[in-house]
This record gives C-alpha cells, structure tokens and sequence, in this order.
C-alpha cells in the first residue's frame, strides 16, 4: 500500500517506538507516586516537558500533556466559556478543524464569530484587522496549516495583531508542527499539538496554555498537571511524542520540505495535464509540502475514487478524516467559496517523510487508468458541471 493520508495519522518514528519501549521499562512508578520510582517517573516527564518546551519557544510551566488535540482544543473553549467574560465571543476561523467549531458553536451559540476564508485557503486577515479595531473578542481562534488543503495561515500576523489588543489568540498548530519548525510558535497564548501527525503515538497530545493562567481544566480529579488536566500521566506516550518530534524537527533542518515540495509540485503539474478538469485547490497560497487537494474531473465522486484507489493499492482521503464517510461536502472548501458540487470531488493526497518520486508517479498513472475508464455517465456528469460553472 503506497501511503499518502499523512493528515490523517502518520506512521510511527522508529525513535518514538524505541523510547515508548524503553519508557515503559525504565519507569513503571505513577508520576504522582511518593516513592522513588514514582519520582524518576515524574523527573522523565518534565524533562520531557523542558525539552517539548524549548522545541517551541516557551516555557515547560506552560505545557499541559493530554490525550490528543480533540481534548486540547475542547480544553480552550471550554476555558474561554467558564474562565472569560459572559458576554464574551469567540471569533474562529472558518476553515478550523471540528474538533475547534463544534466546541466553539456548543459552548458559545450565537457568540461565535467566524472569521472569513478566501478562494486561496488563507484566513482574512484584512478582516481580523478590521474587526478588531471594533470589537473585543474573548479569544480569536486561526490554525496554522489546514488540514485538508495544505494551506498555511498568517498566524503570526494575527498573533500579533490580537497581542496589540490584549485579546487571546489560540493557534492548533496539529498539521504544522513535524512538518515546519515549530520555533516560535510558543509566542501564541494558546498552542495545540498532537503527536500522532508527526509520527508519535496515537492519543497523546499536548496544550500550550498561557503563563501563570489559573486554567479552568476540562477534566477533573487528581492534581495531575498542576491541576490543569486530571488522570494519571501517559509517561511512555509522552516521552514517545517528543523523541518523535525532536527527530522530525531533524529532518525540517535538514532542508527536507524544499526537496518534498518539488516532487508535489511536479506531481500536481503532471496531473492538470492529465486530468483535464481536475483543479489544485489552494494552488498559488503557500501550501504544507505533503499536501495535495485536488478536485477530480467529476462531479460527486471522491468516495468512488478512494474506493478506486484503495483498490489499486493507495490510501488517500476526500479530506479530513473526521468528515470523510460523511456526505456533506468540505466546510472547508464551502468556507473558501467552492460549490457544494465541487466540494463534492475533491481529494487529498497527503504525503510523508518517506513518499518518492516514484509514489507520485505510481498515483498518476493510477489516477490516469481510473480516469480512462470513467463511465460515459460520468462524462455527461462533468460536461453539467462544467455548464453551472
Ligand atoms: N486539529 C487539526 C488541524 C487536525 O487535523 C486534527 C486531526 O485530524 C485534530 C485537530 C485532532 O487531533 P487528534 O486526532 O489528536 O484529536
């Protein structure tokens, strides 16, 4: 199977395996426990978290491990509810994960603002500039990269321009971090990760929350995390996370995006020549280099396709795979103005730290062949959509 949904969970590093096993050995006390195995257990963990902190730029007080970016970024809202003023909003990009807008709609209904997204993928921020000149938000919320286009956002701009305001900025930064340098990053209030989309174990996340903030935890009991999180530590899993993250933040040293992005861009060239009526969506904007959003030369057929391709030996996505299964088409792509039509044919191909030339190849021609064989109802389906426009 050539694996190409990176966006979706990625393969374990070899450095993150070989320190969950050598974690689950070396540390078998509870953190919390009073005896010395349960402090050396405790002593690993901050380490760890000294380590994570300095990836990106802030201090270890301010990270809060948890069970993944679904709890980090449900942990914000559910802050920004209980912890802010009442009559507060919340203003959310458009473009966010569910995981961010079903919170933001549960706990702040008719006070959640949704901060506008243009055709190229990227959040306005002439908008936020704009707005925030008017009004006050609790906390403004713009992720990093997107997660089904690649599309990478002016978070350090907003950043700054919620710091002039003394508004709260949160950035999930779950697609950029292990595939960018994190560096910096610490300098937003709020930053989510999770370790499994950069070849960390599945269930393990973390939170930077902002300093000496009296955080009001999502999940209660023990004193676990300075009373920020309850339940006992994930000490293998965490000390797995931030192995596999420091050996990713190698590799982003070493010039590895400069050298994927070009294969991407050829294999997208390759593929609007191939498929006539097949589109980059986000193409021009600044894009994550394993990432590939295409709407295919069809109208309502991206389950056919990863069907299709799952046949001939690749996993791909129609787009997030929290959505995917589901027939509503991308608020992503309908937030950046795509029809429902069109959302309705686009795939995602998300590529990894071990895809070559030679995967991209192989997806063409499996693209080609599907192509080739589309139904004369099919075509009668493009020529339509091609009339609406
Ligand atoms: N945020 C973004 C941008 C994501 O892409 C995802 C997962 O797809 C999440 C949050 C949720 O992460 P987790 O799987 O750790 O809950």
């Amino acid at each position: 199977m050539i694996y190409l949904d990176h966006n979706a969970t990625s393969p374990l590093l070899p450095e993150a395996r070989q320190a969950w096993l050598e974690a689950s050995e070396k540390y078998p006390g509870n953190p919390s426990s009073p005896h010395r195995l349960g402090a050396r257990a405790d002593n690993a963990l901050n380490e760890a978290r000294e380590k994570l902190a300095a990836m990106l730029s802030c201090h270890a007080a301010e990270i809060v491990f948890t069970s993944g970016a679904t709890e980090s970024n449900n942990t914000v809202l559910h802050h920004a509810a209980r912890g802010l003023p009442q009559d507060g909003q919340v203003w959310v990009s458009s473009i966010e994960h569910p995981c961010v807008i079903e919170p933001a709609q549960f706990y702040f209904g008719k006070r959640l603002r949704l901060v506008p997204a243009g055709r190229d993928g990227v959040v306005e921020l002439d908008w936020l500039e704009r707005e925030l000149k008017r009004a006050r938000p609790a906390l403004v919320v713009v992720m990093a990269a997107n997660n089904e286009t690649g599309a990478l956002q002016p978070w350090r701009e907003a950043q700054q321009l919620c710091r002039a305001r003394e508004v709260p900025f949160f950035c999930d930064a779950v697609q950029w971090i292990g595939k960018l340098p994190s560096r910096g990053l610490g300098a937003c209030d709020w930053v989510s990760g999770s370790a499994h989309k950069f070849g960390g174990p599945r269930g393990m996340g973390f939170l930077k929350v902002p300093a000496s903030l009296s955080l009001v935890p999502l999940l209660r009991g023990g004193p676990q995390e300075e009373t920020r999180r309850a339940g006992t530590e994930n000490v293998a899993g965490v000390l797995a996370m931030v192995a596999a993250l420091d050996a990713r933040e190698k590799q982003i040293a070493a010039n590895e995006a400069a050298v994927a992005e070009k294969l991407r861009d050829a294999f997208e060239r390759k593929l609007i020549d191939a498929l006539p009526g097949s589109e980059i969506v986000a193409a021009k904007s600044p894009r994550l280099w394993n990432t590939v959003s295409a709407l295919m030369p069809e109208a309502d057929c991206q389950q056919r396709w990863v069907v299709k391709l799952d046949k001939l030996g690749f996993a791909v996505s129609t787009g997030s795979a929290c959505s995917s299964g589901k027939e509503e088409p991308s608020h992503v792509l309908r937030a950046m103005g795509y029809s429902s039509a069109d959302a309705g044919r686009v795939l995602r191909f998300s590529a990894g730290w071990e895809t070559a030339a030679k995967d991209w190849n192989a997806l063409l021609a499996a693209l080609e062949s599907i192509n080739a064989k589309r139904t004369p109802r099919a075509e009668k389906a493009v020529e339509k959509s091609a009339a609406i426009g």
